[in-house]
């Protein structure tokens, strides 16, 4: 549950690329907004960017009202779930999703619990002892999740999440993180080049090119206004 204001935010790269240019949108509570537009239109930068894993040039970044500018990113209660899944190899289904909280010393027994629960939503309690290697793409993407989910985060940000499944998996996945969506209540920002899981999954469609935010809208007025 969380409102996000971005205004007038700007990335410069180190060799000067300009890859985001004066992007300003406000976010309601529970939302979930989906970014499109051709590769390298800056679609992960501005999500890194939210996610406190980028530097930015200029502009501000509120959650519910407080610039987080300057918020490390594990005090941003945002999580955020990449395409290539991210999983650690050597550890199991359990240990990936314990990890975080086991670094921020949340108590055993409480991993455990969340652990359990998140595993029980994702169809994932009979795989809790196996190793990312051992599991399907779509298992492994239900790890990143789960991993994302024990930390009860406000604000879900999603790099390409399906763009490693098959295409039979990813109609099923995209109904997945709707309902998961439903189910947290929290905000969820979308990043895809695929303009159907816009079309499906966006309550708002943001589309972008060269950097800018080109029209935002809701996918039947995006649809009726190209
Ligand atoms: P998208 O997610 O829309 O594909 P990105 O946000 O990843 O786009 O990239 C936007 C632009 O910024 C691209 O042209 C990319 O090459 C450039 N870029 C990304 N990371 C860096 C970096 N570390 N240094 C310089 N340019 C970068
Ligand atoms: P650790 O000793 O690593 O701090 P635990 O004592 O909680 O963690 O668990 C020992 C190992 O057993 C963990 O590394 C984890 O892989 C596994 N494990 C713990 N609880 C469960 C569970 N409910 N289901 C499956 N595996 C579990």
């Amino acid at each position: 549950m969380a409102k996000l204001s971005i205004k007038n935010l700007d990335k410069h790269y180190e060799d000067g690329f300009h890859a985001v240019k004066n992007f300003t949108l406000d976010i309601d509570d529970k939302e979930f907004i989906v970014f499109v537009g051709p590769s390298g239109c800056g679609k992960s930068t501005t999500l890194r960017m939210i996610a406190g894993l980028e530097d930015i040039s200029k502009g501000d970044i509120s959650i519910d009202d407080t610039i987080v500018n300057y918020v490390p990113p594990k005090e941003r209660n945002i999580a955020m779930v990449f395409q290539n899944y991210a999983l650690y190899p050597h550890m199991t289904v359990y240990d990936n999703m314990a990890f975080g909280l086991k670094l921020r010393k949340v108590p055993k027994e409480i991993i455990k619990e969340k652990v359990i629960q998140a595993a029980e939503i994702l169809g994932l309690s009979e795989l809790l002892k196996r190793k990312p290697k051992e599991l399907s793409g779509g298992q492994r993407q239900r790890v990143a999740l789960g991993r994302a989910m024990v930390r009860d985060p406000k604000v879900f940000l999603l790099d390409e999440p399906l763009s490693n499944l098959d295409a039979k998996l990813r109609v099923q996945m995209r109904r997945e993180i709707l309902k998961l969506h439903q189910r947290l209540g929290a905000t969820f920002i979308y990043v895809t080049h695929d303009q159907t899981e816009a079309m499906t999954m966006a309550t708002r469609i943001v589309i972008m090119k060269d950097g800018k935010i080109q029209q935002v809208g809701t996918p039947k007025e995006v649809y009726e206004n190209p």
